[in-house]
C-alpha cells in the first residue's frame, strides 16, 4: 500500500475510533487522526501499552483545565510567515499543520488545533525574512510534519533555501518515519540526498519515545535512511505513564544508536493545555534522567534540555539551576525572565 492511501485510510473521528477498537471513548476538542495500519499496532499492544497512551483520546484532555494553549511561546516569537524566530541563528519553518498521526501529547496540539497565525502561509515574506536576516543560518522544518508533504512541494522549499547564501544548514523534525514507514520512499531518499549535496549539513530528527515503536519495519525504514548517507538524530519527550523509567530510556536510547540514530534531545514534558495528564515535575523527571550516565555512553545520551515556559529558549534539564543567578532566573543573553 502507498503511503498516500495508507495515509487517506485513517481513523479521523471517533466513530472510527470506536468502530475500529470496539470500544467507546471520550470526545475531546481536539482532532483525532490515526492510520489504520498505525491503529493496528496499538491495537496489538493493548490499552495499556506506551502506543494506546500516546495516540487514543483520554477523559483528562477534556477534563484537566491546566496547562498552557501555547507552552513554548511559538506564538510571541512567530514572524506570521510561517516562521518561528526564536534564537539568534536559527528559525523553525511550519509548512504544514497536517502530520501522520495526532499525539494527544503534542505541545502545539492548540495551536495545530486552531490552525493558529502561527501557521499563515506567506512564503515569498518568509524569503525575505530569511534574506533581511543573514545571521540565520539554519531552517528547521516542523509543522505539523514536513514529510507528508509531497516530495515535490518539499523539493520546492529545500531549492528556495539552498538559494539564500546565507542558509548553511537545513533539518527536518518528523514522527512520520515511525507512523507511515512507508513514506521513506525512493523519492523521498532522493529529496533528501539533494538536501545533503546542497546545504553544508543536512539532518533529519526523527520523533521517538518508547522501543515498542522501533518494530522491524521501522528499523528497515531507518536503514535506508542512514544507507543512503542521511545523518539521522532523535528527540524523545519524557511522557508520565509511557515511558517515565531509566530502564526504559536506556533501552530506546541504546536501540538508536545500534541503528546508528544519535540520540539528540530528551525534553521534559511541556506543560500544554489538553496534555497535563502526561505532565511530570522537573524534579521528577530528574531522578529518571540522571542514571542514564552511568548506563550509556555518552554518544548514545541525548540533551535533556526545557524549553522554558513562555519562550525563551532551551535550557539544561537536569541543572536549571545553572541559569538561576541571585534568585531570577535567566535566558541565555543573560536577562532576567518571568516564567
Ligand atoms: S507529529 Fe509532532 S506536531 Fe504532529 S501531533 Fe505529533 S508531536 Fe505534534
Amino acid at each position: 500500500m502507498s503511503w498516500q492511501t495508507e495515509f487517506k485510510d485513517a481513523l479521523r473521528t471517533n466513530e472510527d475510533l470506536e468502530q475500529f477498537f470496539e470500544k467507546t471513548f471520550p470526545k475531546t476538542q481536539y482532532p483525532l487522526f490515526i492510520p489504520k495500519t498505525f491503529a493496528e499496532k496499538i491495537k496489538i499492544h493493548g490499552p495499556n501499552s506506551p502506543l494506546w497512551k500516546q495516540f487514543i483520546p483520554h477523559n483528562d484532555e477534556v477534563e484537566n483545565k491546566s496547562g498552557r494553549y501555547d507552552p513554548i511561546g511559538d506564538i510571541t516569537h512567530s514572524k506570521g510567515n510561517q516562521l518561528i524566530h526564536r534564537y539568534q541563528n536559527r528559525v523553525l519553518f511550519t509548512p504544514t499543520t497536517i502530520c501522520p498521526v495526532l499525539c494527544r501529547y503534542c505541545f502545539r496540539k492548540n495551536e495545530l488545533a486552531e490552525k493558529d497565525e502561527v501557521f499563515n502561509q506567506n512564503f515569498a515574506e518568509a524569503k525575505n525574512y530569511l534574506r533581511a536576516n543573514p545571521q540565520i543560518n539554519e531552517v528547521i522544518f516542523t509543522g505539523g510534519d514536513p514529510l507528508i508533504l509531497s516530495n515535490e512541494k518539499l523539493a520546492g522549499f529545500i531549492q528556495d533555501f539552498a538559494e539564500l547564501e546565507s542558509i548553511k544548514y537545513i533539518r527536518f523534525h518528523s514522527r512520520t518515519p515511525i507512523i507511515l514507514p512507508s513514506r521513506i520512499d525512493e523519492g523521498l531518499l532522493a529529496v533528501l540526498i539533494s538536501a545533503k549535496e546542497m546545504f553544508t549539513r543536512s539532518m533529519l530528527m526523527i520523533h521517538v519515545n518508547h522501543g515498542d515503536e522501533l518494530d522491524a519495519e521501522i528499523v528497515e525504514a531507518i536503514k535506508l535512511l542512514t544507507d543512503a548517507g542521511i545523518e539521522v538524530f532523535s528527540q524523545t519527550v519524557l511522557l508520565k505513564g509511557v515511558n517515565d523509567s531509566t530502564e526504559i530510556l536506556a533501552e530506546l536510547f541504546s536501540r538508536l544508536a545500534d541503528i546508528s540514530v544519535k540520540p539528540y534531545y530528551l525534553h521534559p514534558p511541556d506543560e500544554a493545555l489538553g496534555a497535563m495528564h502526561f505532565y511530570m515535575s522537573l524534579e521528577a523527571g530528574r531522578r529518571i534522567v540522571q542514571p542514564l550516565h552511568d548506563l550509556l555512553p555518552g554518544w548514545a545520551l541525548p540533551q535533556y534540555v526545557i524549553d522554558i515556559p513562555g519562550g525563551e529558549g532551551k535550557i539544561p534539564a537536569l541543572n536549571p539551576e545553572s541559569f538561576v543567578f541571585s534568585g531570577t532566573l535567566i535566558n541565555r543573553q543573560g536577562l532576567p525572565i518571568k516564567v
